[in-house]
């Protein structure tokens, strides 16, 4: 698959662009720089890849915008070797650059053709995360704990059974609100029973739905 010098050039000047719009943290732009949107995405879109914009990828989903990924992968704060929950595989993209960072990956979607498609894909091109189809409203019970939980869709309030997957000083990031606007939440646990919830702005996701898609 083709990933040439053009692509490189534009992908430095996307995270250029990211660091403009206050995306600090290096690592996250250094993982933007390495990571190829432009193949996970339709042919047709592929002059879009590296502008700062979401684009449809099939089953009325969307790879999200480069800034939220950015914004996101910031607030989950990744060290290497982190064990990550994916929820809402999508594309795959968001995984690509949690692996890139040096994380374990677990990502789990409730649309069978997307699974399918992340799955045989993402190894094609190096990137080798745990993929599960399923409803990550419940998250993975038989692989928690996790030290960090990204939800990559609009939940109407935060998933109970996720907060519960994270260890101790586990972070969890969760856009949560109504179908049209949600509010970027991270829920830090940290103790058994106790979480610590903070809020970082108001975004737009395709929204986290229960249950699965089997075609
Ligand atoms: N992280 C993706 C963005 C995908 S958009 C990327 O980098 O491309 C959100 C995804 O969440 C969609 O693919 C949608 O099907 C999926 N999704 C929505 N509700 C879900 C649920 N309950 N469990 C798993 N995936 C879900």
């Amino acid at each position: 698959m083709n990933d040439d010098l053009r692509h490189q050039g534009m992908r430095k000047k996307l995270a250029t662009g990211l660091k403009i719009k206050g995306i600090r943290n290096e690592k996250v732009l250094q993982a933007i720089e390495q990571v190829p949107r432009h193949l996970f995405m339709e042919s047709s879109f592929i002059n879009f890849a590296y502008k700062d914009q979401a684009f449809p990828i099939g089953a009325g989903q969307t790879i999200s915008q480069p800034y939220t990924v950015a914004f996101q992968t910031q607030l989950l704060q990744v060290s290497k070797n982190d064990k990550i929950l994916e929820v809402g595989t999508g594309s795959g993209y968001q995984a690509a650059v949690l692996l890139e960072m040096g994380a374990k990956v677990f990502t789990i979607e409730r649309q069978k053709e997307l699974y399918q498609k992340a799955q045989s894909f993402l190894p094609e091109i190096g990137y080798h995360p745990a993929c599960f189809f399923g409803d990550g409203y419940k998250g993975l019970p038989h692989f928690a704990p996790f030290d960090r939980i990204l939800v990559t869709a609009g939940a109407p309030s935060v998933p109970e059974d996720l907060k519960y997957q994270l260890k101790i000083d586990g972070r969890l990031v969760v856009p949560v609100g109504t179908e049209k606007r949600q509010e970027m939440t991270v829920i830090i646990r940290i103790s058994e029973n106790e979480f610590k919830t903070e809020k970082h702005g108001g975004f737009v996701f395709v929204p986290l739905l229960k249950g699965t898609v089997n075609s």
